[in-house]
């Protein structure tokens, strides 16, 4: 037998070996789905399968890459390399660049990230006279994304009674209006944005036969991991793609399906079985990632949402800990308890940093975990969020580079057109536009053009030279790599300089940044080449920027560094931490105010509560506080829903310190009387009094609210529904 099947139970084994025709995986978390999957490409290409016939789709950039790894240890050579592997959105980018052609873009087309899609919607608004305030770009980006999610294009769109209905309930009618200018101008613009990698990939195997016959034939099997949060489009790409020789290997869990807000849905693990004959299907019921108590919450938690598949997840692992349930007073209280107990566990068990993940429902919630965390000196990193490749320095660098290689994206050139500052004012650009948009041609067209166009004097001179030390940067493509371009930008944009003259503190930071960057750049074009870099397989600056738009929230990793995670539940997806705490269980956060409107999104809500449990491998921190500020006002919400829907055996729950807020002393009185009525008024509480004071003297008469726990009911002093829901993306 093969070393690689030696650990694999017999379930894992018959789903390994199942190599042709279709397979469906269904199991729970921490299964050994992603493991089988793995393996079973390791199997496929150990039987002769060549690498550049696999097709495999994860969920994050970062997944793949570990794939590969052990891909490789398992066979001993680097044959991996050769995979097609990655994210949908990476591995179509790929192959769209080289079949761009065929649906009308250039092949160094621009991927615009989500920043850059809202700033070419608001131009788009502007020039239509309709108001960016009440057509909001992130709200009519959200529509335009979900119809493309769910293959509807603007002439479609505008036709459609049911979205119609919905834009006029809205008061937004000029919504199929805004898509149509959008769509053409991000075509103008040689750009895509992510939903258009999606799309575009559609369009070109449905309407280009030779193009779907080259990739059926290519991809003779497919693997998906993750495939409950596949979306309408996905799917239809996939079912094409698999079509011919339907080796396609999905493998999924309807109970973590997290991404419904996205457009994805269950219904294609149920349509699986009904869109081929004979499709095998694996069960896996054995955890190996969570101890007994962890576990059996999960299970119970989730045998709360109705239609789930039946599932009967048990694991040999021992009991382990019972879950910690901990209440506080505030938010601040909360990040504090949560700094406090990761220093005492790794004082007394020994953890490092790298096994602990604080995880949360909105990105705002990182605030209280940071600053406590930082105070105790304890290092961490925050996934997701505004990243790296958000920061300003870093996106006009970027800006400058996305250009050279591709002079029609507009949304960079205004970025970087006047920057650094060199006398193109606003007036010149908003000539050149109205030239661009009459003549139906590029901007830069008109900038190079500008002589043409009646610019004079100065304002030429400026111009000129702008196009000329871009064509310069052009020149550079043919035999530089991207580092080297990079360099060049930095010294004759003057960028570097001016950073470095700016000695503030901000400033500072900025010109680090760069350097940062310039680092990162040079890491990437030394590290080894792989399928990733482009057919042409070089360290071209188009593969480095394709590579950077398209990292996902999980991938902004530096590997082996010993830092606590904190992230988002829908970043957590797949991975697992020795130690988790997932904080504010409270209602109107988790589950949030925006999904408790419906069963299916409260279901959805409790699914996401099933995954941040189930990511813990030996201890679990559930804690949420009794105010905490958000969107600038103190809030004070009742223990979430799910709390009461785990069985008390398993849990120990406790009180855990904290002072009032100075504008919230009024209730002080009856806060530390709920919390002594609470759960129990243990040792921690007594640390709370040592620090604290004594509570206030107690009230008569008032009704204990924390014993049992409250049935779900929220006091929100104000809230703007909303506003801080953020997944990961
Ligand atoms: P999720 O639903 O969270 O994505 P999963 O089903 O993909 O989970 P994996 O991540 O593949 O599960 O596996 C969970 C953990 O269990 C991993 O640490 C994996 O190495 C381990 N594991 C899986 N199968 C076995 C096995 N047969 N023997 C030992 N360990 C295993
Ligand atoms: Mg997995």
């Amino acid at each position: 037998m093969h070393d690689y099947l030696k650990g694999l139970n017999e379930q894992q084994k018959e789903a390994v070996l199942h190599i042709n025709g279709p397979l469906m995986i269904v199991a729970g978390a921490g299964s050994g789905k992603t493991k089988v999957l793995t393996t079973r490409i390791a199997h496929l290409m150990n039987q002769g399968v060549d690498a550049f016939n696999i097709l495999a789709l994860t969920f994050t950039n970062k997944a793949a890459a570990e794939m590969k790894e052990r891909i490789e240890k398992i066979l001993g050579n680097s044959e991996a390399r050769n995979l097609y592997i990655g994210t949908f959105h990476s591995v179509f980018a790929r192959i769209l660049r080289g079949e761009a052609h065929r649906i009308g873009y250039p092949n160094n087309f621009t991927i615009y990230d989500t920043d850059d899609s809202r700033s070419v919607l608001k131009t788009v608004i502007n020039e239509m006279n309709l108001d960016d305030k009440h057509y909001k770009p992130s709200v009519v980006g959200n529509r335009i994304s979900s119809a493309k999610n769910a293959l509807v294009g603007p002439a479609e769109y505008a036709t459609d009674y049911y979205i119609q209905q919905e834009d006029m309930r809205a008061n937004r009618p000029a919504i199929a209006q805004i898509y149509a200018a959008y769509a053409a101008r991000c075509f103008k613009n040689g750009a895509m944005d992510f939903d258009d990698l999606l799309l575009k990939m559609y369009e070109l195997l449905k309407n280009f036969p030779e193009a779907l016959h080259k990739y059926q034939h290519k991809f003779k099997y497919i693997l998906i991991d993750e495939y409950q949060d596949t979306n309408a489009v996905q799917y239809q790409i996939t079912k094409l793609l698999a079509a011919a020789h339907e080796n396609i290997c999905v493998v999924g869990d309807d109970a973590q399906s997290i991404y419904s807000f996205r457009g994805a849905t269950i219904e294609n693990i149920l349509q699986f079985q009904k869109d081929y004959d004979d499709v095998k299907v694996v069960k896996l019921e054995q955890n190996y990632r969570s101890s007994q108590s962890i576990l059996n919450v999960a299970n119970e938690v989730i045998s709360n949402n109705k239609g789930q598949i039946p599932k009967n997840l048990w694991t040999e692992n021992s009991a382990g800990e019972k879950i910690s349930l901990v209440r506080t007073m505030t938010d601040n209280d909360e990040g504090k308890f949560t700094a406090d107990t990761i220093q005492e566990q790794k004082l007394r068990n020994h953890y490092h940093n790298r096994d602990f993940a604080i995880l949360y429902r909105t990105n705002a919630q990182s605030r209280a975990f940071e600053e406590s965390l930082r105070r105790m000196g304890i290092a961490y990193r925050i996934y997701g969020g505004v990243s790296f490749y958000q920061r300003k320095e870093i996106k006009d660098f970027l800006a400058y580079m996305r250009v050279i290689v591709n002079t029609n994206d507009e949304v960079s050139l205004l970025r970087i057109i006047n920057y650094p500052a060199r006398g193109i004012g606003k007036t010149t650009l908003e000539k050149c536009a109205i030239y661009a948009n009459e003549q139906n041609i590029p901007l830069f067209e008109v900038v190079s053009r500008a002589g043409e166009f009646g610019f004079k004097g100065g304002t030429l001179e400026q111009l000129s030279n702008f196009v000329t030390m871009i064509r310069y940067f052009q020149s550079l493509l043919t035999d530089k790599n991207a580092y080297d371009v990079a360099v060049q930008v930095g010294k004759h944009t003057n960028i570097t300089k001016e950073l470095f003259a700016d000695k503030t503190t901000e400033g500072l930071a900025r010109y680090e940044n760069i350097q940062e960057l310039l680092n990162s750049i040079k890491e990437w074009t030394e590290s080894p080449l792989n399928e990733e870099d482009g057919e042409v397989g070089e360290k071209s600056l188009g593969a480095y920027l394709q590579q950077i738009t398209l990292l996902t929230d999980a991938d902004d990793d530096k590997e082996n560094s010993d830092v606590v995670k904190l992230m988002t539940i829908h970043a957590a997806k797949g991975l697992e931490f020795g130690c988790v705490f997932v904080a504010g269980i409270e209602e109107m956060l988790f589950p949030n105010a925006m999904s408790i409107n419906t069963r299916e999104e409260l279901e959805e809500e409790r699914r996401l509560f099933y995954v941040a449990i189930t990511r813990a491998k030996h201890r679990l921190w559930l804690t949420y506080a009794n105010t905490r500020y958000r969107f600038g006002q103190l809030v004070q919400n009742e223990p979430s829903r799910f709390i009461e829907e785990m069985p008390e055996q398993y849990i120990d729950k406790s009180y855990a310190g904290g002072g009032a807020r100075n504008n919230f002393s009024s209730d002080m009185g009856s806060a530390f009387e709920r919390m002594q009525r609470g759960f129990g008024f243990g040792s921690q509480a007594a640390d709370a009094e040592k620090k604290y004071g004594p509570p206030p003297a107690k009230k008569t008469n008032s009704k204990p609210e924390y014993l049992p726990i409250t049935p779900p009911s929220s006091k929100v002093v104000e809230h703007k529904p909303g506003a801080d829901f953020v997944a990961s993306d």
